[in-house]
């Protein structure tokens, strides 16, 4: 095969009937990783697949991060660590959520899954549970440096380290915390996180220490200790809001062209007649909603409740950029494609709504949101297929 061809390695739905696509290209996906582990060359890669992969189907990035060397993963709930388990050969599989009842110890011990314990409670539990076996079963520790989200407090897991030192009641392989403001370089709590974390994992002497999300590999080398954790940028989303994103595009969102309309000037387009045509308009009309999650909140015309952002979506087809026009509505969506060449669009041919023309995070933005959220919106309502783009097999 020569460089830069496509080839599509799974389908799943029909192509001749479907209106919406969306497109996830696996060698984008490698290449972030690898990116990534560039970025943070002194520590271990581990990757985050919770929510089904980012929206973009757990079930073939997984495999394909394996493949390019990933050996630990994250998950949310221990029903997606169950389902990732068969996915990923070996690999540790890390559950954020943590496990909270006996039943929960019994599925994770059963597909080897490593739960991030968040509380005092949540040890003894675990510990508890193995107990019964004679064994210790390996466990992560959450701790709070932050968030107040999840996790032990400072004093809480200064003296779990001491306690687990002196009397063995798990066996922790990782130590973890998670920062709040990672996307902004700037915030002063970063630090704060930083230096806290560094006194709770050099309590935990001899266990795995891991801090950075995404946004937190860019933040420089002292925050990357033994284990990276990074989930929107090996999906292509920016990390830092704002700043150059130097991540590939990997989800590609297109829509059928149902219909090409013409409207005259004066009348309104879509929901609510927000917007009005002001000379007279070719209309594409395109089969994807937000049902398909194309968000709403992305509409052009204003939208109640967000009028205040003065961005809205943009599509692109036949290498030009083109606006949106009117609301999203449920299954269709409108672009203005008047400036297009005559001729050069037909009903039938697909539009870009976001991918490698329309950066994600610009949609986002439009719909007053960030790009995990698009792409954790996505549905499986019309084509999904997986490319690979570069030589490999
Ligand atoms: C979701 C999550 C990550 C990944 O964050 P990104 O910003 O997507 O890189 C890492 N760690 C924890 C604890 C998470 O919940």
């Amino acid at each position: 095969m020569s460089a830069g061809a496509i080839r599509v390695v799974k389908e799943t739905g029909d192509e001749r009937i479907a209106n919406a696509r969306l497109t996830v290209d696996l060698s984008a996906l490698r290449h972030n990783y690898v990116t990534l582990r560039k970025l943070a060359k002194n520590a271990e890669t581990g990757a985050v697949v919770k929510a089904d992969g980012y929206g973009l189907g757990m079930e073939m990035v997984a495999p394909a991060l394996a493949k390019a060397g990933c050996k630990r993963f994250f998950v949310a709930t221990t029903a997606e660590g169950t389902a990732l388990r068969p996915l990923v050969g070996d690999a540790d599989i890390f559950v954020l959520s943590g496990c909270d009842s006996t039943a929960c110890a019994a599925v994770q011990g059963e597909a080897s899954l490593i739960p991030v314990l968040q509380s005092p409670g949540a040890i003894r539990l675990w510990a508890g549970h193995w107990e019964k076996f004679s064994t210790k079963m390996p466990c992560a520790i959450m701790v709070d440096t932050g968030m107040n989200r999840l996790g032990l407090n400072r004093s809480e897991a200064l003296s779990f380290s001491r306690q687990n030192a002196r009397d063995h009641l798990v066996s922790p392989v990782l130590v973890m915390s998670h920062l709040a403001c990672a996307d902004e370089p700037a915030s002063k709590m970063n630090r704060r996180q930083l230096e806290s974390f560094q006194e709770i994992a050099a309590a935990f002497e001899g266990v795995d220490s891991s801090l950075a999300n995404s946004a937190g590999i860019l933040l420089g080398e002292e925050y990357h200790f033994d284990l990276t954790r990074p989930g929107i940028a090996l999906y292509g989303g920016e990390a830092i809001n704002g700043v150059a994103n130097p991540m590939r595009p990997v989800g590609v969102l297109e829509a059928r062209i149902l219909q090409i309309r013409r409207g005259r000037t004066g009348e309104t387009v879509s929901y609510g007649g927000a917007t009005a045509l002001k000379r007279e308009t070719d209309i594409a009309v395109v089969g994807t909603g937000y049902a398909d999650g194309y968000h709403r909140a992305a509409s052009a015309g204003g939208v109640p409740l967000r009028s205040a952002i003065p961005q809205f979506g943009h599509g692109w087809i036949a290498g030009h950029k083109v606006p949106m026009l009117g609301r999203v509505t449920m299954d269709q969506t409108m672009f203005d494609i008047t400036d297009l060449a005559p001729g050069s669009v037909k009903s039938g041919d697909w539009i870009e709504l976001f991918g490698r023309n329309i950066p994600l995070d610009d949609v986002a933005r439009a719909a007053g949101t960030i790009g995990y959220e698009l792409l954790t919106s996505q549905r499986h309502r019309g084509l999904r297929r997986y490319i690979v783009t570069d030589d490999e097999s």
